[in-house]
């Protein structure tokens, strides 16, 4: 098996294309269930780019079509610090975050804003974990935005044995406590980073299997889960219910089974032990279909349809490349040129600092 590097590195940007993409259409109907989107869209449910059609969140309400949230706004603040510092800086994470806090907060959730603000007022210091009690953790927004980490610790192109294949996984193990800062800037419970750690996991499979010249990926997400147990021994045991949820999901995976009711059975809001089950049970029933299905999919199934629309479309854009986006999407998508110059930015840094 052989990872070729022109494919990755078109893999990478598509990655954060569909995120940006999934984010902006998503956005439109976020916080509403499936029936109220249907009825506000004519039956037809959400299609693309459009005006917003809630009122709930008037920092969101207020944009433009092709803009993004808040999914978007911190995963390129944090590929701007990693790929200015040249690799991870705590310090210029939170400092880039603090930037984006001071300019414009779009949907913020309530962890990452609280957060965000002591760091902002000084009253704790990076790597400190979040203060404020009402900041309590448990929603997807470390996964929403932890994209630009998995790029920049994806498997690197070449030729793949088990020798590399178990130096990578060490590789990402010793990136583990990394993550683990990077998760309490903005949340306490341990549920966020969990979360964000079986995305990335998710994201390292589908990049693997789909940057070959040799092979299509069959199940791919399957195989991360499997890597996710080696990888997080024990973490379920803080999460109960986030654990039974996934453990559920994945044992469907590996048994090939789909997961055609996901919404229904796992349901679709902002707490991570919902959004990053479904997301991946999402993506995992799109993985061969165009990556502007799963992201419709997403977004009709309501509740915290700009997340997990981002997140599918990381997955999809991940496993099919820039070529399968709608071109009318990639065109008109806010920064686009700026969120391919990153997406560049974290290949060549996993190029210099990966294994
Ligand atoms: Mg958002």
């Amino acid at each position: 098996m052989y990872i070729d590097a022109a494919l990755l590195r078109d893999r990478f940007r598509a990655s954060f294309l569909a995120h940006a993409i999934g984010d902006a259409i998503g956005k439109r109907v976020e916080t509403m269930a499936p029936d109220a989107i249907r009825a506000a869209t004519g039956g037809r449910g959400v299609i693309g780019f459009g005006p917003v059609l809630h009122g709930s969140l008037p920092s969101v309400a207020r944009l433009r079509p092709e803009q993004w949230t808040d999914d978007t706004q911190l995963a390129l603040a944090t590929a701007r610090a990693l790929v200015r510092g040249n690799g991870f800086d705590l310090r210029r994470i939170a400092a880039e975050h603090v930037v984006e806090y001071m300019r414009e907060r779009r949907g913020w959730g309530r962890s990452t804003e609280r957060g965000i603000a002591e760091l902002a007022a000084q009253d704790r210091q990076p790597g400190q974990p979040v203060r404020d009690p009402a900041a309590h953790g448990m929603g997807n927004g470390v996964a929403m935005k932890v994209l630009p980490l998995a790029l920049m610790t994806a498997m690197p192109p070449g030729k793949v044995s088990a020798q590399t294949f178990d130096a990578h996984l060490r590789h990402i193990v010793g990136h583990s406590e990394q993550l683990q800062q990077f998760a309490q800037l903005t949340h306490r419970d341990a549920c966020a980073r969990i979360g964000a750690h079986i995305l990335l996991l998710c994201l390292h499979e589908v990049l693997r299997m789909s940057a070959r010249r040799d092979a299509l990926p069959q199940r791919g997400l399957g195989q991360a889960s499997i890597m996710t147990g080696a990888v997080l021994p024990g973490s379920y045991t803080t999460c109960d219910a986030h654990g039974m949820l996934l453990s559920s999901v994945f044992r469907s995976i590996v048994s090939g089974g789909m997961v055609a009711t996901q919404a229904a059975l796992i349901r679709t809001s902002c707490d991570v032990r919902e959004s990053v089950p479904f997301v991946i049970a999402t993506a995992i029933q799109y993985m061969d279909r165009p990556p502007s299905e799963g992201i419709l999919a997403a977004v009709n199934a309501g509740g915290d349809t700009d997340s997990n629309a981002a997140m599918v479309g990381s997955l999809l854009g991940a496993r099919h490349g820039t070529h399968a986006l709608p071109p009318e999407w990639v065109e008109r998508i806010e920064a686009r040129d700026e969120i391919i110059a990153l997406a560049d930015g974290l290949f060549d840094l996993m190029l210099r600092t990966g294994v």
